[in-house]
């Protein structure tokens, strides 16, 4: 007796494609040496496999806690912050109550609404790509919900909204949620509100940051809300290898990341150059590891063009206010060199 709620869902659909550069995912180009793969190794060759991890990934936490700069207290780990939006989407209210969020956004926020069965209060963006406020309040009147999810910036549209309009709604009295995935791009952050307030957590995770196979996310909050959202965490939702790596990373070879972080931004402005002075291409800015863009052609055709030449990126056209749209991450310079490439012979 499957209720019609999750029946009426679709299987999570993963990119298939085959190409040979690999855009379309936002992760992080993160080259290990050999050095570095053969140290993981040796850590990982010493998990007892046989035994449950630390339900609390304490080690993970404590790490954590000194790069964030909060108590561990503050933290809640996910298997991947996808986890975390589900617990949310159960904790925050009552079930009869809606969730609020711009569209187009993460998908996630959607999934877990309908799995939960919670109303969908979705406001479209304005035509900035910010968030409408005026439509918004309008519907946070109509319909009440009493959750905020904000991709901050927003995945697929690559900006942070204005703050002072996440305030806005905020003000309406919703439990926000700035899921902050793309945090190290932008470094804009409510972080300071989730650790004081009772109505704002931050979401962040290890995934666009060089880690995306070890699946953490990382809600912060007030200690209060915190204590609350791990309890019903499932005890050992952190595996031991990805405690271990991630602990591993952190703490020893973070440099690696932040070389590619850097990298990553400085290749974002000269992608977000090279496609503005592409006639027939309008772009937008963004402040996380990806780009949006609209071109002339049905983006259908574009994409399918760009696979040919060996580059695969997302096609989002079928969204709202994303006609003709196509989103690329960020990658090696050498990558954005070929797609740049493969866009010219393409258009
Ligand atoms: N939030 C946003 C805005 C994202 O774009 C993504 C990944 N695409 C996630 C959360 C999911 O992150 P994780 O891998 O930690 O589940």
């Amino acid at each position: 007796m499957i209720s019609d709620r999750i029946k009426k869902l679709s299987p999570y659909k993963t990119e298939t494609a085959q190409a040979k550069i690999r855009l379309s995912s936002n992760e992080l180009p993160l080259h290990l040496p050999e050095d570095v793969r053969i140290r993981i190794a040796q850590e990982v060759s010493k998990i007892p496999i046989n035994k449950y991890p630390d339900p609390n990934a304490s080690e993970l936490k404590e790490v954590l806690s000194e790069h964030l700069k909060v108590k561990e207290e503050n933290i809640v780990l996910g298997n991947g912050s996808d986890e975390l939006i589900y617990y949310l989407s159960v904790a925050v209210g009552e079930p009869n109550r809606g969730v609020f969020y711009p569209v187009p956004t993460f998908p996630m926020y959607e999934i877990s609404a309908k799995v939960f069965g919670r109303e969908r209060v979705e406001v479209p963006l304005d035509e900035n790509m910010d968030i409408d406020l005026p439509l918004s309040l309008n519907a946070i009147k109509t319909h009440s919900p009493v959750l905020a999810f904000i991709s901050y910036p927003n995945n697929p549209t690559g900006m942070c909204f204005t703050q002072s309009k996440i305030e806005s709604i905020r003000q309406e009295g919703l439990f926000t949620v700035i899921d902050e995935a793309y945090f190290h791009f932008s470094k804009k952050t409510f972080l300071e509100d989730a650790i004081k307030r009772e109505d704002t957590v931050v979401l962040r995770t290890l995934s666009k940051i060089g880690m995306a196979g070890l699946r953490v996310g990382i809600l912060i909050a007030k200690e209060e809300i915190a204590y609350e959202i791990n309890k019903m965490r499932l005890p050992f939702n952190i595996t031991y290898p990805s405690q271990v790596i991630a602990r591993l990373m952190l703490t020893e070879f973070y440099p690696l990341i932040e070389e590619s972080i850097n990298t990553v931004i400085k290749e974002r402005d000269r992608l977000f150059g090279e496609l503005s002075q592409m006639e027939g291409i309008e772009v937008f800015p963004s402040d996380a590891n990806f780009i949006l863009f609209r071109s002339n052609f049905p983006a259908e055709r574009l994409y399918k063009e760009l696979l040919v030449r060996g580059v695969l990126v997302r096609n989002v056209s079928y969204l709202p206010r994303l006609e003709r749209c196509l989103r690329v991450s960020v990658g090696l310079p050498q990558e954005n060199d070929a797609f740049l490439e493969a866009l010219e012979d393409s258009l």
